[in-house]
């Protein structure tokens, strides 16, 4: 049975440049376990951090998962995956998803940046609806989403930024009932949460809004979860000053 708490020992098969933003990590996860909905995801903790990010399960065939990596100007991950990863034994999370279109849904609208391409495709290639997707993506991925999706591309503005909102805001909706999904960074999510509720007046029911990232304008301390280094020193039999120095030597002190 799969639990929120469960992990999995991962390690990384191959790796693959998929575009020069986005890097394809084949991981082999013995026991892995789908949720089957198609924006499933998984936590990641890569080799020496403590801290988890969050990536979509791309597809997957028995033990083995694939996750697409954007690779930004900085970050835990980001630095990891620019370098050759493979061989690297990493920890996942069990999946979870929330796509969930309403009962007698009529069409699916998707909306999201590069973070959000793997989800975006993946429910494409699933979904049995009339399906519109806008992808706000800095490189030539035109091959990455089922052939014959209905796509606008769009160039973000800047590296890093993003004018997901807006776009969104200018959309002609079709008629009848249907499901919008959109993810990509947290501001902008916040301001199309809005738009929906108070100018489309969206049930809750009939849109999952997700923010996937969050610009911060200076680098992210590398705050170190000391919960799991706890775990780990005392299930290997560590003494607390070992556990502890451990603890110094992740946050790098
Ligand atoms: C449910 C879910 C599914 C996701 N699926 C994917 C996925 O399939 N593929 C994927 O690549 N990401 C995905 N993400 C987003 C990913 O978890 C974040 O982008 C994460 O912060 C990247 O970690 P990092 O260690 O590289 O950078 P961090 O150390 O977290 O951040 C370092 C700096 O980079 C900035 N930053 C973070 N992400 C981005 C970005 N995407 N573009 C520009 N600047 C950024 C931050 O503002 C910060 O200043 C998903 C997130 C969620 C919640």
């Amino acid at each position: 049975m799969t639990t929120r708490s469960q992990r999995y020992d991962a390690v990384v098969a191959r790796r693959e440049e998929v575009s020069p933003h986005l890097v394809r990590l084949m991981l082999s996860v013995p026991g892995f376990t789908s949720t089957g909905v198609p924006d499933e995801w998984v936590g990641l903790v890569v080799p020496r951090q403590f801290q988890v990010r969050y990536y979509t399960v791309r597809s997957h065939d028995g033990d083995q998962v694939v996750l697409d990596v954007v690779i930004h100007a900085e970050g835990l991950v980001t630095e990891w995956a620019s370098g050759d990863s493979v061989g690297d034994a990493v920890v996942l999370t069990a999946a979870q998803g929330s796509y969930s279109p309403p009962a007698g849904a009529e069409w699916l609208m998707l909306a999201g940046d590069l973070t959000a391409l793997p989800a975006m495709a993946r429910i494409a290639g699933s979904a049995s609806l009339p399906t519109r997707i806008w992808a706000e993506v800095p490189d030539d991925l035109s091959d990455y989403l089922p052939a014959g999706a209905d796509v606008t591309w769009l160039t973000p503005p800047a590296e890093g930024q993003s004018r997901l909102a807006e776009v969104v805001r200018g959309i002609d909706w079709p008629e009848g009932g249907g499901y919008f999904w959109m993810a990509g960074e947290s501001s902008q999510m916040r301001a199309i949460r809005k738009h929906l509720m108070r100018e489309r007046g969206l049930p809750k029911a009939a849109y999952d809004v997700m923010g996937y990232w969050r610009a911060v304008t200076a680098r992210q301390q590398r705050a170190v979860d000391p919960g799991a280094i706890w775990q780990a020193g005392k299930a290997s039999g560590k003494s607390d000053e070992e556990i502890w120095a451990a603890y110094d030597e992740a946050r790098g002190v």
